[in-house]
């Protein structure tokens, strides 16, 4: 059995009776200790880079150094810009998906251009992070004629290229170079489908799995960081996935990879060649 918390207000009728009115506020309670957690969490992710950035600052102010000195700093504090910038960027998407109303099954757009877009972006990325590794990473993306490719989703694209470049860009940013990362489109026989990004990288310790869609909950804090990383990615990619009936799954082992799937029901597909929906359900 789970604590509850009551809120007690006790009126005396002045005959020697009282009425006792309780009301239970446990989940009352429980959204707000989670919105001051968040808050607390927000202030420390920002007060991190910026402690440093004004340390840089000074550092520069008080100090004679070399030109290569000064630029050396220079690039420290671009870096911590730039986590704040990618904070502030991720806590807009947040708040954005938070206030917007939910994507309805009027708007429906082609899953090969969504896939093609994310390949794009997918290139561009693998080439900035293997930048002078010597390896690049095998990237693998359905043909444009393989099957489901002509498949199209009812949705809001933006918000779903957004979710599915994430899932590959973590893939991307976890896996070193000369890995492998898969990107799948599966049609199954029901008319639902599955969108998955298996990589090749250093998995996931089955403990840490249930967390990771937790705002600000990284596993290797520094690791996270050093890609860039701001630990709201996969809180809003189940968000933005929830919104559009989908639902996140992660699979993984320590040292075996990581797989995450995204799957979505039939009523949210449907063939383009028979432009509606191919199950009736
Ligand atoms: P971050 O910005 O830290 O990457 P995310 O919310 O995207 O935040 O992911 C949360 C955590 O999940 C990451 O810090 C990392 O520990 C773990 N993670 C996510 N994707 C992968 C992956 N493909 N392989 C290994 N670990 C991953």
């Amino acid at each position: 059995s789970r604590p509850v918390m009551l809120s007690v207000h006790i009126y005396p009728y002045g005959d020697g009776r009282h009425l006792l009115l309780a009301r239970d506020i446990t989940a009352l309670e429980q959204a707000e200790a989670m919105r001051r957690d968040f808050v607390a969490n927000v202030s420390h992710e920002i007060r991190t880079p910026l402690t440093v950035l004004v340390g840089f600052v000074e550092t520069l102010q008080t100090l004679e150094l070399s030109p290569q000195e000064h630029k050396h700093y220079l690039a420290l504090m671009a870096q911590q810009a730039s986590r704040m910038q990618n904070l502030v960027q991720d806590l807009l998407t947040l708040s954005r998906l938070e206030g917007s109303p939910l994507p309805g099954l009027s708007d429906w757009f082609p899953v090969s251009a969504m896939l093609r877009q994310c390949a794009i972006e997918a290139q561009a990325l693998s080439k900035l992070l293997t930048k002078g590794a010597g390896a690049v990473h095998a990237i693998t993306f359905p043909a444009a004629d393989a099957p489901g490719m002509d498949w199209e989703i009812a949705g809001t694209q933006a918000e779903l290229i957004s979710a599915f470049s994430n899932l590959i860009s973590n893939a991307l940013r976890y896996t070193p170079a000369g890995g492998s990362v898969q990107v799948r489109w599966e049609v199954q026989p029901d008319g639902s489908a599955c969108f998955s990004v298996k990589d090749s990288g250093p998995g996931i310790d089955p403990a840490h799995i249930g967390r990771l869609t937790e705002r600000f909950y990284r596993v290797d804090r520094s690791r996270s960081r050093d890609t860039g990383g701001t630990g709201l990615g996969l809180a809003i990619v189940k968000h933005s996935l929830q919104r559009h009936d989908a639902k996140l799954e992660i699979h993984s082992q320590l040292g075996a990879g990581a797989t995450f799937s995204a799957l979505f029901p039939a009523n949210r597909l449907r063939s383009a060649r028979h432009a509606q929906p191919v199950v009736d359900v």
